[in-house]
């Protein structure tokens, strides 16, 4: 069933460093998601905690947490048909290596955790995601 969605993206700091905001909102703009809220900003240790707190038991946590905090992210709210799982392709999988050809992670990702972009992974996290960065007056 096709529905208009949105879905919470970030720009991750290997990314930025490396200068690929524009390259990145191609691919999402030229798969037909609409950007309709964007900032850029730096996450303090204790917000980044917050964010991926569902992966606060994971091996993983403290290096994740760590790697977002490196330099400044990109924040976007993405609309479109089905824009979560929409985005999800777009991005390709968590691991670069695996991660189909001409997807962001394919093209830009460098590793498993340093893999360029972020993307919510359903309806329930999407909402808090969005709601995590944005306040209603700064999505068009
Ligand atoms: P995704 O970002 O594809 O939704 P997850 O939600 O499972 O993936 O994990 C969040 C982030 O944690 C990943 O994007 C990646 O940066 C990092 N990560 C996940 N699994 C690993 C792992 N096995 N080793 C290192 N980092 C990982
Ligand atoms: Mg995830």
């Amino acid at each position: 069933m096709m529905v208009i969605q949105r879905t919470l993206s970030i720009i991750k700091p290997d990314a930025t460093r490396r200068n690929l905001i524009g390259k990145i909102n191609a691919k999402i703009e030229s798969a037909g998601l609409r950007i309709i809220a964007q900032k850029m900003l730096r996450l303090t240790k204790e917000q980044a905690s917050a964010f991926y707190e569902v992966h606060a038991e994971r091996s993983f946590y403290e290096d994740l947490c760590n790697n977002m905090i490196r330099g400044p992210v990109v924040v976007q709210v993405l609309e479109g048909e089905n824009a979560i799982s929409a985005y999800r392709d777009v991005m390709g999988a968590t691991n670069p290596a695996s991660a189909a050809p001409g997807s962001i992670r394919h093209e830009f990702g460098e590793s498993i955790d340093l893999n360029s972009v972020h993307g919510s992974d359903s309806v329930d996290t999407a909402q808090k995601e969005i709601a995590f960065f944005f306040s209603q007056i700064e999505i068009l």
